[in-house]
């Protein structure tokens, strides 16, 4: 069934209240106000279903390499911004992927530019820190110190430090650095739900939210000033949301929903996903895993007891996916009547094919995110070898029944909803003249579905909203054209108009 609408929208109290459908431009009747768009078309407000909200703030106003094609250009980049913490030198989303040669970078080639002060730049993924030797000095870490567990300190082969910590092994420098003020966090709130909403997003999946970050998002949605609906799945790991006493929460515009657990690390930063046959391009590893199903499970069970309705788990490796897929089950047969719990699989990146239809019979979710499939390629297919087959397996997904949910992981990717419902439909990495692994893609309704209703299946908002339709909720993403039927070349020339979120609206023109 087409969801893009064109006609008469009437709002009132937030809710879809009429309907009337009419060929040729959007029209918005609310609070006594008529709102004509022209040559418009109307969907149901597009979802991140896993993304970072402070994390995109940050990098806004702190140093952000995403993208940056030379290591020596990053170098003069920090240089020049100089973003600091403290004395601490920060800034993130280096990619040595995009560099010739791909190679990770070390201490040293920080040590000219920065002889003096501690420099601490995380990998666009996340899940590596390139740090200089004073940030080493600073933080003890030397030939002897061991790695820690579900982490990696890499060494040169006389066994020093090169200067990438992996994972858990971050921590060792990062608690070290000053956080961000309060203030900082708030207004990266805010730029940052800014942006996703000038870009067609009406609701946002925000995914690891830091405890003490909560009621900033609840003081901020309770005065009007978010743009976009939060919904949180709260920092899990070492169960900081029990420490910190958090509990789920319902409100309009910020909901504490659930909590967000690791199972492996990242594949770029080779050795983090954990995979079931060791890496193509260094078979002396298979990765990390970073919880055990025991403890994921014990994990779950903890927060189920403290009543949240979702749990969501990081895993990119086949073995990863396979671990947690164990946990799920095992939650589900000692909880036979959990089927309103949403337990999703973030990421779902490379899955046996042994396991597909597992996600089924375990109710796991598939929170996948498009644009990861055509950024990562090249590298996939040197970690991977003949088992890229296995990544990114979305219309496998759909095939085998499994309910599919999409994003960005920003500020991990562009929060550009548009360049993933384009990867989608297209999946042609940058450099690759055809589709790859064509079979692999999507139709552009069942794009828009994990973007829309899918996502709200995720959170068990669907029964809310998802469609335009009388009685929901009106969030609602207007655009320059029909996103269903337009050319593939022109998904991501869209323009956004407007959004409507819980019935108030954004222009954005
Ligand atoms: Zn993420």
């Amino acid at each position: 069934m087409p969801i893009a609408y064109q006609g008469e929208i009437t709002i009132v109290r937030g809710r879809i209240a009429a309907l009337d459908p009419k060929p040729g431009a959007v029209v918005l009747r609310l609070d006594g106000r008529r709102v004509e768009f022209p040559d418009a078309w109307a969907f149901p407000g597009l979802v991140d279903a896993h993304a970072h909200v402070v994390g995109l703030g940050l990098a806004q106003r702190e140093g952000y390499l995403r993208g940056v094609a030379s290591k020596e250009e990053c170098i003069e980049r920090v240089r020049s911004a100089r973003t600091q913490r403290g004395e601490w030198i920060v800034a993130r989303g280096w990619n040595h992927e995009l560099w010739s040669p791909p190679a990770l970078p070390s201490a040293a080639d920080l040590d000219s530019a920065f002889p003096d002060v501690p420099v601490a730049l995380k990998r666009v993924d996340g899940h590596a820190l390139w740090v200089n030797s004073r940030a080493l000095e600073i933080a003890s870490i030397h030939a002897a110190t061991p790695d820690p567990p579900g982490g990696a300190i890499l060494r040169s082969d006389d066994g020093q430090p090169t200067g990438i910590l992996l994972d858990t092994a971050m921590e060792l420098v990062e608690r070290f650095i000053p956080p961000p003020s309060l203030d900082d966090i708030e207004r990266a709130i805010l730029i940052a739900t800014e942006l996703c909403s000038r870009a067609g997003l009406t609701e946002i999946h925000d995914m690891d939210v830091e405890p003490s970050h909560l009621p900033i998002f609840t003081t901020l949605a309770e005065n009007g000033r978010l743009h976009c609906r939060i919904l949180s799945w709260v920092r899990g790991q070492n169960q900081e949301w029990h420490t910190a006493g958090v509990l789920p929460t319902v409100g309009e515009l910020h909901r504490v929903v659930g909590v967000k657990l690791f199972a492996d690390g990242a594949l770029g930063s080779r050795g983090g996903a954990l995979l079931v046959e060791p890496y193509s391009d260094d078979p002396t590893t298979s990765g990390l895993l970073l919880l055990d199903r025991e403890t994921i499970v014990a994990r779950i069970e903890r927060a189920l007891d403290d009543g949240f309705s979702s749990i969501a788990v990081h895993a990119i490796g086949d073995r990863a996916v396979r671990v947690v897929l164990d946990a799920f089950e095992e939650i589900r047969s000692r909880y036979p009547h959990s089927d309103d719990v949403r337990l999703r699989i973030e990421h779902s990146q490379i899955v046996h094919p042994d396991d597909l239809s597992r996600y089924v019979s375990a109710g796991a979710i598939a929170s996948v995110q498009p644009i990861h499939c055509t950024s990562d390629a090249a590298m996939a297919q040197r970690r991977l070898g003949d088992r890229t087959r296995n990544a990114y397996r979305w219309r496998s997904f759909l095939d085998h029944g499994v309910l599919l949910c999409a994003g960005s992981d920003f500020p991990v990717e562009s929060h550009d909803p548009l360049l993933g419902i384009e990867a989608f439909c297209r999946r042609i990495p940058p450099g690759f003249d055809t589709a790859w692994h064509p079979d692999e893609r999507l139709s552009r309704s069942d794009a828009l579905d994990a973007y829309t209703i899918g996502a709200h299946r995720a959170a068990d908002t669907s029964y809310r909203r998802g469609r335009i339709a009388v009685g929901l909720d009106a969030d609602i993403t207007i655009v320059d054209r029909d996103l269903e039927t337009c050319l593939d070349d022109e998904i991501t020339a869209t323009r956004t108009f407007a959004t409507v979120v819980a019935g108030t609206l954004y222009l954005h023109e």
